[in-house]
């Protein structure tokens, strides 16, 4: 087909001419000589910061710098958006769109920093266009990631990069395959996952303040350090909090089911199954031990077994 898109059983497929089309634009431009609306200033660090709860001293005061967190937030359009934006990102999400991936989801972003922001420091960004992947299927549909990548400049000198990544993807019903879903495992939890692997469960500790975290994290909430180390639990645990899982039904999954809050031995709260009680007999207070369950071929996790203390 010329267009290089077939249709069978009213999926959109890709072939190889029309994915030789996409990657054409690898390497474009994004977004180009694109300006911050506003420079650095506290107000929308103070906002950002109230939202987020977050009261480290860094950034109040005279020396104040702003959230390194905030970098996608200073080049953001506002309502009534941007001009930086591209032809070739116009026309690529055209051509999707034109294929059948008309709807969009955005799936993950990446930040790296490498100087902070200060109040009063003016912004300039672009953005390029860095890969368009072949196309995957995935259960919300068929379609292709696009990543983009920001660069974030002030005075001229890079301050930051933030990798953005979208799914544009055509929804259908598909059959459910019944697939206990993955883990979303990355480069702040990958220990984790490892750990459980090995049948331990890894709970991060601050290597400044030793205060204990879970879920993983790449930083401190109690005194902002990114230095750590892990503890393993002793897998003993009680039910701090639970729920039954009635509705909606999911295909993995065979309601009703309890969900619960586990309190591990260590003071730190992780959510899991709880097994080997019926939903209704789940109690605050129970006493559970970790267990690793094997769910298929690649994936084990991490549950509680109650019922024995
Ligand atoms: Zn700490």
């Amino acid at each position: 087909m010329s267009d290089g898109l077939q249709v069978s059983d009213g999926l959109p497929q890709s072939t190889g001419d029309f994915y030789e089309r996409l990657r054409a634009y690898e390497g474009k431009a994004a977004a180009e000589a694109g300006r911050g609306k506003d420079p650095v200033n506290e107000p929308m660090i103070r906002h950002w910061c109230e939202a987020m709860g977050d009261a480290h001293p860094a950034y109040t005061g005279p020396d104040a710098v702003a959230p390194p967190t905030m970098l996608q937030a200073w080049t953001m359009g506002g309502l009534a958006g941007h001009t930086a934006r591209s032809a070739a990102y116009d026309e690529l999400t055209a051509l999707l769109d034109g294929a059948g991936y008309t709807s969009v989801v955005a799936t993950d972003c990446e930040q790296e920093y490498l100087r902070p922001l200060r109040v009063g420091d003016e912004i300039t960004f672009d953005a390029v266009i860095e890969s368009v992947s072949e196309e995957k299927t995935t259960k919300l549909g068929t379609g292709h990631f696009v990543t983009t990548r920001m660069d974030v400049r002030t005075n001229g000198e890079l301050a930051g990069t933030h990798r953005f990544r979208i799914l544009k993807y055509a929804p259908v019903q598909r059959k459910p395959r019944g697939e206990r879903p993955r883990p979303v495992i990355n480069r702040d939890n990958e220990g984790f996952w490892a750990g459980v692997r090995e049948h331990t469960l890894l709970i991060q500790r601050c290597g400044e303040c030793e205060v204990l975290r879970f879920p993983w994290l790449p930083g401190c909430n109690a005194c902002g350090s990114d230095a750590w180390d892990t503890v393993e639990a002793s897998g003993e645990g009680t039910v701090y909090s639970y729920v039954v899982m009635h509705h909606p039904p999911f295909p993995a999954f065979d309601p009703p089911y309890a969900v619960g809050l586990i309190e591990l031995a260590e003071g730190v709260r992780m959510v899991s199954n709880v097994v080997g009680v019926p939903h209704d007999k789940v109690r605050i207070g129970m006493p559970v031990r970790l267990e690793f369950q094997r769910v298929d071929a690649d994936l084990e996790i991490p549950v509680f077994r109650g019922g024995e203390g």
